[in-house]
């Protein structure tokens, strides 16, 4: 368990932790406008008098990014809303120029759902949600240019999901791990590219403690400003045991907004619960109601992608690899669907598994390459897997030889093996010749041998060895050289 977890429990609390998440959607436009959703252009350069919010000018809802946010709740089992509503949250800030950002308040387009959590030894199997909803984002105000704050709008109007949860997360890990859990789904749907460290995918934390047992929520602080997952796990617990010790000294926790210092590891106040914003929501006049028919609803549960966990659930079933192996080979998209092709087309799952998790990951690591960026289609690979769990190379030669061939050119692993002369002698006459060469060559020590020198018989292996040039089957070699030695 989680020493600061363990901690609260110690003191007879618990903790209770909501996130509210926000991905931005990859759509083409922007939510309620045809600009460029590409907020890494040159700054303000996808900007329309839509997305400044002039008078007199009207949103049309993207279809986009109905489309992919319904896909996020088939993904968690959500109930989809079928008649949606857009209205406006208030509020004045430099990178807001319209003066309310469009979101949805009262019938978010998600209600309900879940996400499983996969790991070990954790407090929960799967995060309950509250809903998700559409909303657009804000622009962007840059402080990092001198005196002066400076406005970027490209991003005004991209289109997000928030996914709000219960408040029934029971740890930072748990946290965590659901982020994690719902990048790889985003990833997985292909509805966002979710880097954090772009704010593709952002993540506020509220947390309070309760003692064991209470039913009723304590007093929540709500976290901001956490662009890693480990930074949300370091804060979330940071947080705690701030709550706890504050508690233990009989103070009460203040309702408040705070921010996360990942320097100092620590959070401090932003702005209490008395001059928090009042976003006054009401219906937005511009937007007529979203009707969602349930054809469309069946037609994308239809045509969806496969979710990580039933990913997972399939190599578990189909393939009976460790949970170890299954969360590396699920970790990103391409791998997982690399090595579903590739399970088709190998004769042993459980080695294609070693293959991708040992010496694939390994060269993937050392190129800086996805397994879509080598030139090593699933098909190639399953040649060299199957040739090898034959015998007709041996596992060395296809590691070292084989394969950094078949990734400079498009050559079989065959057609590289035969060509080289890498292919594992199989020929019984050969071996044999190659074992009455060596022992002819090494009287003496044969002679040793069979006096009972028996650790010798590493050497006769070592010397076939190099004069088959490795192609011979090491277990066969000692077979046959203690059958003639013993003759
Ligand atoms: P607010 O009105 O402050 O926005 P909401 O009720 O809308 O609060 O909840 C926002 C998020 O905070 C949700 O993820 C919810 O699960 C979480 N949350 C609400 N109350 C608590 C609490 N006491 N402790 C931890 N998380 C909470
Ligand atoms: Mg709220």
């Amino acid at each position: 368990m989680n020493s600061t977890i363990a901690k609260l429990k110690a003191a007879g609390y618990q903790a209770v932790i909501g996130l509210e998440v926000h991905v931005q959607l990859k759509t083409e436009s922007k939510i309620f406008s045809s600009d460029a959703n590409a907020s890494e252009a040159l700054p303000n350069q996808n900007i329309s008098v839509i997305s400044l919010g002039h008078p007199g000018t009207l949103p049309v809802l993207n279809k986009e990014a109905v489309r992919m946010a319904i896909l996020m709740g088939l993904a968690c089992d959500s109930q989809i809303t079928q008649v949606n509503h857009f209205d406006r949250k208030s509020y004045f800030y430099p990178d807001l120029p319209k003066g309310y950002q469009t979101t949805q308040d009262k019938t978010p387009i998600c209600v309900g759902g879940k996400v499983g959590l996969f790991g070990k030894d954790l407090l929960q199997e799967e995060v309950v949600l509250h809903h998700i909803h559409l909303e657009e984002d804000a622009g962007k105000s840059v402080h990092d240019h001198g005196e002066s704050t400076l406005i970027d709008l490209n991003r005004a109007g991209t289109p997000l999901i928030e996914i709000v949860t219960e408040p029934a997360i029971n740890g930072p890990e748990e946290a965590s791990l659901f982020l994690q859990e719902v990048r790889r789904i985003v990833r997985f749907l292909d509805i966002s590219e979710a880097n954090m460290e772009k704010g593709e995918l952002r993540c506020d934390a509220n947390i309070s403690i309760r003692p064991i047992n209470s039913l009723k929520l304590g007093n929540k602080a709500e976290i901001k400003n956490m662009n890693s997952f480990s930074n949300v796990r370091r804060a979330i617990t940071y947080e705690l045991e701030r709550q706890l010790e504050l508690c233990l000294a009989g103070d009460e926790i203040a309702i408040e907004t705070r921010t996360f210092s990942p320097n100092t590891g620590t959070t401090s106040s932003m702005r209490m619960k008395e001059t928090m914003n009042d976003y006054r929501y009401f219906p937005c006049p511009d937007l007529p109601p979203l009707v969602i028919e349930t054809s469309f609803i069946d037609e994308l549960r239809t045509g969806m992608n496969i979710t990580p966990q039933q990913m997972r659930k399939n190599f578990q079933e189909l393939y009976q690899l460790s949970d170890y192996d299954v969360s590396l080979l699920t970790e990103e998209k391409e791998t997982a669907l690399y090595f579903s092709a590739l399970c088709q087309q190998v004769k042993n799952p459980k080695s294609a598994a070693n293959w991708m998790n040992g010496t694939i990951r390994g060269l993937m690591n050392d190129l800086n390459q996805n397994i879509d960026q080598l030139n090593l289609s699933s098909g190639r690979l399953a040649e060299l897997i199957n040739l090898t769990d034959d015998k007709k190379i041996s596992a060395k030669v296809a590691v070292h030889h084989v394969l950094p061939k078949m990734l400079e050119s498009e050559r079989s692993a065959f057609d590289i093996a035969k060509e080289n002369d890498l292919l594992s002698v199989k020929d019984d006459s050969q071996i044999d010749q190659l074992i009455e060469d060596v022992l002819l060559s090494l009287p003496k020590e044969v002679e040793a041998y069979k006096a009972g020198k028996k650790k010798l018989l590493g050497l006769f292996m070592g010397e076939v060895m190099k004069k088959s040039r490795g192609k011979a089957d090491p277990k066969e070699l000692q077979v046959k050289l203690n059958k003639k030695l013993n003759q």
